[in-house]
C-alpha cells in the first residue's frame, strides 16, 4: 500500500457534467477534516507504506487551505511525493505557493482544446485559465500529466489533437474510459481499444514503454509518429483491481478501499473521539479486493476524489 488519494474538499467551480451527474455537492465546511487531522492520518498510514499522496477533490484548489495542507504533509520525511489532480483552473494564481508548500508533480484535467466545448461539458469559460495553469505548472513541477476523459460524441474526435499538444508542450497525456455512474447509460462510453485504434491510425505502430514517474493505472504507448508516450487509463475494461495499491480519503472523513464500491471506514468519528486510527487503516487495507463492485460509480467522482 503505497499511495493515498486524499479528497480536500467535495466543493468545485466546474460542474463537468461526466463527473457530477446528480448536480452540485451541498457538503459544508465544518463537514471536512481539518488540516491536522489529515496531518495525522498520513502519519498513521506511513507504517504501512504509504509513500505518496496525492491531493485531489472536488477541486483542491477551491479550499483556501490546501497549501497549508500540503506543507504540514510534505514535513514528514517518509512522504516521497506529494501530487495534486487540478482542473487547472487556478492553478496559474497558486502554482508558486503549491510549490513553495512542498507540491512536486501535478495532473491537470482537460477534456477539450475547443473554448465553446470546454464551456459545454464543465459549465464555465475557463479553457484560457487552464492553459494558463499548464504553463505555470510546467515551469514549477515534473512531471505534469493532463487527463482527458474521453466520451464518444463529446470530444473523442480530439484524441489527436490531444497527442499533438503533448508533444508540443512536453507534457504527457492519459485518456481515461469514462467510468459510468449507476443512473446513467452507457451512451457516452469510449473504450481503450477504440482510444488505441485511433492514435494507431494517426501517428502509426505503438509499443508499450515504460511510463514516467508515478504509481497509477495508465499504461503507457509510444507511437511511431510522436515524440512522447501516451497513457490510457482503462477504469472499465481493465480495471487495475489486481495490482491496486490505494487507498481514498474523502473530505469528510470516509476511508474507502476501492474506488468501484461506497463501502467504508468512518475515520472521522476515529479522530474525533482520539480513537486508534492505524486500526481503522489496518482494517481498511485487509478489505481491499473483497468489497469490490462491478466497474460503475455509485457516488459523484467529486466526492470520491476520481
Ligand atoms: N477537480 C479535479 C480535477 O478535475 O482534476 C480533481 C477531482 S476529479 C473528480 C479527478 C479526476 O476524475 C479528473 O481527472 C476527472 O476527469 C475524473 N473523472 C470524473 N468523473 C469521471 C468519470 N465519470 N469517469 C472517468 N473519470 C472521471
Ligand atoms: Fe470539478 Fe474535477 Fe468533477 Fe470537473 S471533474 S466537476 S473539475 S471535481
Amino acid at each position: 500500500m503505497r499511495y493515498l488519494r486524499i479528497s480536500v474538499t467535495d466543493r468545485c467551480n466546474l460542474r463537468c457534467r461526466y463527473c457530477m451527474p446528480k448536480g452540485p455537492l451541498r457538503s459544508e465546511a465544518g463537514d471536512r477534516l481539518a488540516p491536522e487531522d489529515i496531518g495525522a492520518v498520513v502519519d498513521a498510514a506511513i507504517p504501512f507504506g504509504i509513500d505518496t499522496v496525492r491531493i485531489t477533490g472536488g477541486e483542491p484548489l477551491v479550499r483556501k487551505e490546501t497549501a497549508e495542507i500540503i506543507k504540514m504533509i510534505s514535513a514528514n520525511a517518509s512522504v516521497r511525493n506529494i501530487a495534486l489532480t487540478t482542473n487547472g483552473t487556478l492553478l496559474g494564481e497558486k502554482a508558486a505557493e503549491l510549490e513553495d508548500a512542498g507540491l512536486s508533480s501535478a495532473n491537470i484535467s482537460l477534456d477539450t482544446l475547443k473554448a465553446a466545448r470546454y464551456r459545454e461539458i464543465s459549465g464555465e469559460e475557463l479553457l484560457s485559465s487552464v492553459l494558463s495553469g499548464i504553463k505555470a505548472a510546467k515551469e514549477r513541477f515534473s512531471p505534469v500529466k493532463i487527463n482527458c476523459v474521453v466520451m464518444r460524441r463529446v470530444n473523442d474526435d480530439e484524441i489527436g489533437d490531444f497527442c499533438r499538444f503533448a508533444d508540443d508542450e512536453g507534457v504527457v497525456v492519459r485518456f481515461i474510459e469514462f467510468m459510468p455512474h449507476l443512473d446513467c447509460s452507457m451512451e457516452f462510453f469510449y473504450s481503450k481499444t477504440e482510444i488505441i485504434a485511433d492514435i494507431r491510425e494517426r501517428f502509426g505502430e505503438m509499443t508499450e514503454v515504460e511510463g514516467p514517474q508515478g504509481l497509477g493505472p495508465a499504461r503507457y504507448y509510444k507511437a511511431d509518429g510522436l515524440k512522447n508516450p501516451v497513457g490510457v487509463i482503462a477504469s472499465v475494461t481493465s480495471p487495475p483491481c489486481f495490482s491496486c495499491n490505494r487507498l481514498r480519503l474523502t473530505s469528510d472523513g470516509r476511508l474507502l478501499p476501492c474506488l468501484y464500491s461506497a463501502a467504508h471506514f468512518d475515520l472521522k468519528r476515529e479522530l474525533k473521539d482520539g480513537g486508534n486510527i492505524a486500526y481503522v487503516l489496518k482494517a481498511a487495507i485487509d478489505a481491499k479486493g473483497r468489497l469490490c463492485a462491478p466497474a460503475r460509480l455509485n457516488m459523484n467522482m467529486a466526492e470520491l476524489g476520481g
